[in-house]
């Protein structure tokens, strides 16, 4: 294992966990320094005792760049990811599991190119390690500049990446896709030739959440009534504790998401875990599928899809209803004939 690999893979551990606070700066400033220094150098150093001495490294890192650099020859696992694993790993209910079994993808997760922490093909190869078939990658979309949203431009340079990663990465498939903002009147933040390009577009309400009722209603249905919108994400906009579900007629919205074929998300991020149950239960009154979804921003946090799949267990969401349990090609069927 490379000392970038066993950095990488604590940082794994740690998001998966929701940890922050100390641990989680130290390793991330040490993964800095360690991607920083030829490995010739970290080889020297551990030989002569002297890791300490690069920026970031204390006494916990340097043992772990000590313990990557011997198990490159041994095979072994560092101790510290052993002892990382296990106190990390993340709880699935009894009433969880059958959907969490069920799911064959994720269908909304953030890469580099927008406001994600980990490479494309991180992202994919962590996914296909969990037992996924297949993502659906999901940057953002242009006007969510503090996201460092996409433009035609670089969404089309990512899309010639993600064709030659689904060469590399075959059985295990990337889909393509976005998370396109629903814009204040409804439309969707970008190009129709775009959106028709992409395997599965979720639209999702980033701004001017706290718009009148009325309002956020047409706003919504505009969207969701769109022949390209497969999925609306997390439809409340709401952050636990911090911030207030939006306001919005729950029998319109998902009664277009039920017409037009448009699946709610079910999102498994734990300061959103949207919708809240009295909102999924309407959805479900109205015949609407579903989609659990991560909407990861790193690699661990592909680990969080247990959290929606309690939500819909809880809220007894029949699992046909739910499209990531589909085959890719079946799920493109879906998109496809919308
Ligand atoms: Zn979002
Ligand atoms: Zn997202």
């Amino acid at each position: 294992m490379t000392p970038v690999a066993a950095f990488e893979r604590a940082m794994h551990y740690l998001d998966r966990a929701h940890a922050d606070g100390f641990r989680k700066r130290a390793i991330a400033g040490a993964l800095e320094t360690v991607r920083a220094t030829p490995v010739d150098e970290l080889r020297s150093r551990a030989e002569a005792r002297t890791l300490k001495e690069l920026p970031g490294i204390g006494d916990a890192s340097a043992r772990l760049i000590q313990e990557a650099l011997a198990a490159e020859a041994t095979g072994e696992t560092p101790s510290y990811l052993l002892k990382l694993e296990g106190e990390t790993e993340v709880p699935v209910t009894d009433a969880a599991r059958p959907y969490l079994e069920a799911l064959r993808g994720d269908c909304h997760l953030h890469s580099r190119w927008s406001d994600g922490g980990a490479t494309i093909e991180a992202m994919a190869r962590t996914a296909a390690g969990l037992g996924h078939e297949y993502i659906v990658l999901t940057d953002h979309s242009p006007r969510l500049t503090v996201a460092h949203g996409l433009n035609r431009e670089r969404l089309e340079a990512q899309l010639r990446d993600v064709a030659q990663l689904n060469d590399e990465l075959s059985p295990f498939r990337i889909l393509t896709g976005m998370e396109v903002d629903i814009l204040e009147d409804g439309t969707l933040d970008l190009d129709d030739d775009l959106l028709e390009r992409l395997d599965v577009v979720v639209a999702s309400v980033h701004s001017k959440l706290r718009m009148e009722r009325t309002a956020m209603t047409h706003r919504m249905v505009a969207a969701v009534s769109s022949p390209h919108v497969d999925i609306l994400g997390h439809c409340t906009g709401r952050l636990i504790d911090k911030r207030p579900a939006s306001s919005f007629d729950p029998d319109y919205v998902f009664a277009a998401c039920a017409a037009y074929g448009t699946a709610v998300e079910i999102n498994s991020r734990v300061e959103r875990l949207d919708p809240p149950p009295e909102l999924l239960a309407v959805a479900l009154d109205h015949g609407c599928e579903f989609s659990i979804d991560s909407d990861a921003h790193a690699t661990g946090q592909l680990e969080w899809l247990p959290h929606g799949c309690a939500v819909a267990a809880a809220g007894e969401v029949p699992v046909e209803r739910i499209v990531n349990t589909r085959a890719a090609d079946d799920l493109l069927a879906w998109t496809g004939a919308r």
